[in-house]
Formats: C-alpha cells, sequence, structure tokens
C-alpha cells in the first residue's frame, strides 16, 4: 500500500517534469486532429542531416511523386538566425519563422521525376554564404487510368458551355480562383492536420487519368465529340448528401461560394502560397475571412457542380503543385 503510494508519488513528479518539458520550443507530437474510425494514417518517414551550423530534418509519407515534404531547419547559431532559405528543384520553399528555426513545405509534383531529388539550405552570414545540398530519392507513384469515359451531364454539352452567359460565368470563375491562388499570406498551418471526412473511402484517387465525354448539338441533334482528357487534381472521398467536411489544416477562409465546375466551394488559405479546396457541398458552414483550425466542419457533403453524385472532392496545393491532400495526415508540424 505504501509502496503503492510511494511509486505514484514518483510517477506523477515523473509527468510533471514531462508537463514542463513540452514547453514551446520543445517537440509535441500532436495526432491528427480527426481521423475517420478504423484508418490508419501512413508511417511518416523522416530524413535528417546533422551539419556544422545547422540541423534539417525532412517528413513526409513516403518522398512519392505526390506527396507534401515537411522541412525543419534548426540554426545551432543565433548569428545566422534571419538568412535561411531553402529550396526545391528551383522552386523555392516557403518558410516560417519559429523561436527555435524554420518549418515549411514543398509538394513533389506528380511530374517530378523519380530518383535521385534533393533540396538545397542557403545560409548567409555576413558575406559568407554557406550551401547545403541534401540528397534524397523520389519514389515512383503510380497514377491510375479510369478506363471508362464519364458523363457529367449537362457539363459534357459543349454547346451549353458555349452559351454567353454561361461562358461568362466560367471566365468570372477562373478569374477569381487566379486571384486567390496567387495569394502569398503568413504561415497560418499549426501543428496539427486532420481527415476531410468521417468516413475513408477514396472513390477517386489523386492525379488520376480519366476521360470526359463530349457532345454539340447541331441542326437540333446530338452530335458525339472526342472526349476530353483530364487529370484528377485531387481525390474524391465518398460520403452522403449532408455528411460533415473537415478543413484538413488551420487556415483563414479565402472563398465560399458557387463556381461553375466546382458548386458550393471553399478555398482555405493556410499561408505561404499553401492552399486547400472542397467542393461539390451541399451546405457551406464558413465564410469569406474566417479563421478555421483543422477538423472544424466547414460544410456538408454534396453534388453540386460539375459531380455524378453525392462526394466530397478535396485537393491540397503547395506553392503551385498539387499534392495528394491525405499526404498531410502522418505529419507532426513543430510550433
Ligand atoms: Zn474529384
Amino acid at each position: 500500500m505504501r509502496h503503492n503510494h510511494i511509486a505514484r508519488t514518483v510517477l506523477l513528479a515523473i509527468l510533471t517534469v514531462s508537463n514542463t518539458a513540452a514547453a514551446p520550443g520543445v517537440r509535441t507530437a500532436s495526432p491528427p486532429a480527426k481521423v475517420p474510425p478504423g484508418y490508419q494514417v501512413p508511417a511518416a518517414k523522416d530524413l535528417k542531416w546533422d551539419r556544422d551550423r545547422v540541423t534539417v530534418k525532412l517528413t513526409s509519407r513516403g518522398f512519392s511523386q505526390g506527396d507534401i515534404v515537411y522541412v525543419e531547419i534548426t540554426p545551432r547559431e543565433r548569428a545566422i538566425d534571419d538568412a535561411v532559405s531553402c529550396e526545391y528543384r528551383s522552386r523555392p520553399v516557403l518558410l516560417a519563422k519559429y523561436p527555435w528555426g524554420y518549418r515549411g513545405f514543398f509538394g513533389i509534383a506528380p511530374a517530378d521525376p523519380p530518383g535521385p531529388g534533393a533540396i538545397t539550405v542557403l545560409l548567409a552570414t555576413g558575406s559568407r554564404l554557406e550551401k547545403h545540398h541534401l540528397p534524397f530519392t523520389v519514389s515512383t507513384t503510380r497514377f491510375p487510368v479510369l478506363r471508362k469515359t464519364l458523363n457529367v451531364g449537362k457539363y459534357t454539352n459543349q454547346s451549353y458551355l458555349a452559351k454567353p452567359e454561361v461562358s461568362a460565368f466560367i471566365k468570372k470563375c477562373a478569374d477569381i480562383k487566379k486571384e486567390i491562388f496567387a495569394r502569398a499570406t503568413p504561415n497560418a498551418i499549426g501543428a496539427r492536420f486532420s481527415h476531410p471526412r468521417d468516413e475513408h473511402y477514396v472513390t477517386s484517387s489523386f492525379w488520376m487519368k480519366r476521360l470526359y465525354q463530349r457532345f454539340t448539338i447541331k441542326k437540333g441533334r446530338r452530335v458525339a465529340l472526342a472526349p476530353q482528357n483530364n487529370t484528377h487534381r485531387g481525390i474524391d472521398l465518398r460520403g452522403k448528401e449532408g455528411a460533415p467536411i473537415f478543413a484538413i489544416a488551420d487556415g483563414v477562409v479565402a472563398y465560399a461560394d458557387t463556381m461553375f465546375y466546382e458548386g458550393n466551394f471553399t478555398v482555405i488559405d493556410h499561408g505561404n502560397r499553401i492552399f486547400s479546396y472542397y467542393m461539390h457541398q451541399s451546405k457551406i458552414n464558413v465564410k469569406t475571412g474566417d479563421a478555421v483550425k483543422a477538423g472544424d466542419v466547414i460544410g456538408l457533403v454534396g453534388s453540386t457542380g460539375i459531380s455524378t453524385g453525392a462526394h466530397l472532392h478535396v485537393s491540397l496545393v503547395v506553392n503551385g503543385v498539387q499534392v495528394d491532400p491525405l499526404s498531410v495526415l502522418p505529419i507532426r508540424a513543430r510550433e
């Protein structure tokens, strides 16, 4: 009895110590905010380089084509704090500054070649520039090809799309998206990510090659045209009309309204040119300017816009590179 009490006291003391250790600047492993029952988050792969003046860590689901990669740069000296930069394949990796160092994300584009890859980390101190070339291997992702051609209802009818009021709306939607995705706001991503649904069932996978049927109306008759190639720039997840949609990361709502192809459409700006977007909703629960957290219900599943049935389409873009949105889930971001 007495022993038990002592053991408990010691245990409590240890717990108190580890709580203190979880102060800002110390790694905390936050599991995803929300994952569907039975869904196993894939294990993350970590790579680490210790150099004289800096430690660099990369984390990714697989370092595969279409994966997001998380970068952590921890300088060993304060002196180089203000001059750290990073790039991957000549594309800048936008970094957010923390008291302990820097962190950022980049996307391995579906079209980036598999095989040798590398990031470059640049440290500048006064007139001295130090360049670290940190190699890793990009794995191949086999993106599937859908054999059947899809009938997307009125969106298949080229005569309908050519109507002046329809084509004007398509143009207006394209202009809005162009403006939003060109924005560069400060980092808003915290430590946690979330699965976007309360059920995990992928009905159309990331970067699947698809064909859309096309026809036109000539002299009142339907004339078939060659199908149009389409690349699936996100994933489709099963969901009944009205099922919840969760924000995959913290951010600010950049757009929440109806678009031509996307239907009820929400774009979340996560800062540093990272955006997630959610299509075909039956209801939008947020408005432009709202701050959201990973796991917040931002809308409900539906079948608005170009859709063959109720589902959620979710996409993730990292500095112009489309990645599989579910590839964020294994990442534990430091704050
Ligand atoms: Zn889709």
